[in-house]
């Protein structure tokens, strides 16, 4: 292994030895690097909409006897607000699932419960660009985790599938077992990603086409708040993906047990 010696301190010890202590900061240093990135990221970003709106501010007074420019510029204002703070909320939700490795509220639950409140939460964005979604039946598999916290991570998943997708498409989500672990897939039919691209997917703000992510109101953190949910419940995250064809993304969890609270089958055992 490398090490980086940032520190060493030399102290004779004895007429024949000499005693070298030396801190490796190596790992302290790539946090520190993380950090100071992930702040640059979160700088920019919320500049951006900041920016536009001041800008839309002094506009909207320039053309006070325009009513039409400032219904125009009015409307503008109101999207990058929204913008601002569907980003707020992300970079907090984020700080949030990273700082935490076992998530609060764990409880048994089953998948099914999951992915119903998931796709009821996206229905409305499907049904805007008639996109039918379908659902596996699932019902026989449990995770022990946060119900909100999955929910989150499938609904983004989904809500991806959506914005990434043209109108008149499918949209589906499978639930198979994979050993031990249990696979949830989310498949598209919409524009997919380059190699390079699908390799970067989950790296906090990367976008491929920010224009196009700003229009659909997206902040390029989704997908990291999907890892670390995932990574928190034991899980990973994968994307299979052919540019022009579609995308699939793959939680994949651990089961849990489930507890059979049924009297019948105690007075059974008897
Ligand atoms: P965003 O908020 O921009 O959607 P995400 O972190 O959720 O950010 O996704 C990162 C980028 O990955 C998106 O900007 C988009 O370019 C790409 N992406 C995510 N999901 C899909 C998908 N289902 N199909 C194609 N591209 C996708």
């Amino acid at each position: 292994k490398s090490v980086r010696l940032l520190h060493a301190r030399i102290a004779p010890v004895g007429p024949r030895y000499v005693l070298v202590l030396c801190d490796d900061h190596t790992e302290a240093r790539r946090v520190e690097d993380i950090r100071r990135d992930f702040v640059a990221n979160v700088s920019h970003e919320l500049k951006t909409p900041i920016g536009a709106i001041s800008l839309l501010a002094e506009a909207v007074s320039d053309a006070s006897d325009d009513a039409e420019a400032v219904k125009r510029f009015g409307e503008r204002m109101q999207r990058e607000s929204r913008r601002l703070s569907s980003l707020v909320k992300e970079i907090i939700d984020l700080s949030r699932v990273q700082d935490d490795d076992t998530p609060d509220n764990r409880e048994l639950i089953p998948i099914g419960s999951i992915l119903h409140e998931a796709v009821d939460r996206s229905r409305f964005a499907a049904e805007t660009k008639r996109i039918r979604l379908s659902l596996a039946e699932s019902d026989e598999w449990y995770v022990s985790g946060n119900f909100e916290l999955l929910v989150t991570a499938v609904r983004n998943l989904v809500e991806n599938a959506i914005n990434y997708s043209n109108a008149d498409t499918h949209v589906g989500i499978g639930v198979r077992q994979e050993g031990e672990m249990v696979a949830i897939a989310v498949t598209d039919q919409g524009i997919g990603l380059s190699k390079e691209a699908a390799a970067r997917v989950f790296e906090r703000f990367y976008r491929v086409d920010p224009a196009r992510s700003r229009q659909t109101g997206g902040t390029g953190l989704g997908l990291s708040i999907v890892k670390h949910i995932i990574a928190n419940h034991g899980g990973e995250v994968r994307v299979w993906s052919q540019p022009d064809h579609g995308s699939t993304f793959t939680l994949v969890l651990p089961i849990g047990e489930a507890v059979h609270d049924d009297p019948a089958e105690d007075d059974q055992a008897e």
